[in-house]
């Protein structure tokens, strides 16, 4: 789908982790033209060149590095603004913004469980924008992103579960480095060694999957009636988290049907070939080694979800392991192709 006229866009938290991969992903987007960045006091004034510590493997687009940075609570013209806010501040300068008429597509976790606010994965949970009639911001919005582990997640779960019903799920991630920011973890902690603590992580992923894989209820989301059980553990890699997963269906169901129901998911950034949409949400490796972070993180623009080895499991009916890139997918790529989706319904004109 082409769009007449570019959308003027902005980034609050262009310096971290996230903020970077936003400018390198939104660089020649053919919706989005990026012309304002803001981060903290320490970076507004820079240029950007200046205030950030750039650790992507590409240059910073020539049209970016000179701009000065902003301050969140600055004048901005864009009317959507992508946000990599560190979430000790990320709740009231969102609100702020919201208030003053901005779109905001959040990544941060304060305003997920606002009533009236959609936690959209675009593909599983289209239908949720309509909470924004809700919203009472002045003209302005916000739509978030759930966290990294539980998009890549969620985006298995919805085939199997319009089809079978999911009724108990066991998860347990192997978490990328990324996922922590920058600088994140000391390497001296994770060097030959891998960390069964992730701060927050398990509750996200014991809660998220429930609202958006809920149904929408006019004002609010009833929560899908799921058991979650989440353990969470960082591991040295990059880029990418792998998941392995154990379910128990409320049908029965074979393991060619839910292979079925992976390979036949396709939906509504599908239909509409929006730019970050993956040609296929879900793929399927036959391979019993697959799938791998180093190998699979990138398929499909980095915006697919990669799943293997589904098998009967002794405990649960059967269990399965899944990959996906926790900085573009489960992040800066995903609140990317949630704005395209607005944009298509009409939201910033
Ligand atoms: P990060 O690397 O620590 O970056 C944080 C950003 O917030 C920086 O741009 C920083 O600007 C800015 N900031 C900090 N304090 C501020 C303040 N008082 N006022 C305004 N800006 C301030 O973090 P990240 O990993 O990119 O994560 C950003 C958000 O996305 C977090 O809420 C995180 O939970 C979420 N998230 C991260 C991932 C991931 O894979 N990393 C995935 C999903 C969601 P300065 O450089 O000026 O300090």
């Amino acid at each position: 789908m082409n769009i007449k006229q570019k959308i003027s866009v902005g980034v609050l938290g262009a310096t971290g982790s996230v903020g970077q991969k936003f400018i390198q992903l939104l660089e020649g987007h053919p919706f989005f033209e990026l012309t304002e960045i803001a981060a903290s006091d320490r970076s507004a004034g820079k240029l950007y060149k200046e205030a950030v510590n750039w650790i992507l493997s590409t240059p910073i687009p020539e049209n970016i590095a000179n701009i000065t940075v902003k301050g969140c609570n600055d004048t901005f013209v864009s009317k959507l603004l992508f946000s990599a806010l560190d979430a000790s501040v990320a709740g009231e300068i969102e609100s702020n913004l919201a208030e003053r008429g901005h779109f905001i597509a959040s990544n941060s976790k304060n305003h997920r469980w606002d009533t009236d606010v959609p936690l959209l994965v675009p593909e599983v949970n289209p239908d949720h924008l309509a909470l924004l009639k809700s919203q009472e911001y002045n003209g302005g919005g916000i739509v978030t992103n759930p966290n990294c582990s539980t998009i890549g997640l969620v985006l298995a779960l919805k085939p199997i579960h319009d089809a079978f019903g999911i009724e108990a799920l066991n998860v347990v991630t192997m978490q990328a480095l990324s996922g922590a920011g920058y600088p994140g973890v000391s390497s001296l902690d994770i060097i030959d060694n891998v960390v069964p603590f992730i701060a927050g992580e398990e509750e996200k992923l014991e809660t998220e999957p429930k609202k958006i894989l809920g149904a929408f209820a006019g004002d609010h989301i009833e929560l899908a009636d799921i058991n979650i059980s989440a353990q969470t553990n960082r591991v040295a890699v990059l880029d990418g988290h792998l998941e392995t997963v154990q379910i128990t269906l409320r049908k029965k169901a074979t393991i060619e049907e839910i292979i079925d129901s992976w390979e036949n998911f396709t939906s509504e950034p599908q239909r509409l070939a929006l730019p970050f949409a993956p040609i296929k949400p879900v793929h399927y490796f036959t391979e019993a080694k697959y799938p791998q972070p180093r190998l699979h993180r990138d398929l499909d623009k980095g915006m697919a979800t990669s799943v293997g080895r589904l098998r009967p499991c002794s405990l649960f009916d059967y269990k399965f392991v899944i990959l996906s890139h926790n900085t573009v997918r489960g992040a800066a790529g995903g609140s990317i192709l949630g704005a395209e989706l607005m944009a298509a319904r009409g939201f910033f004109s």
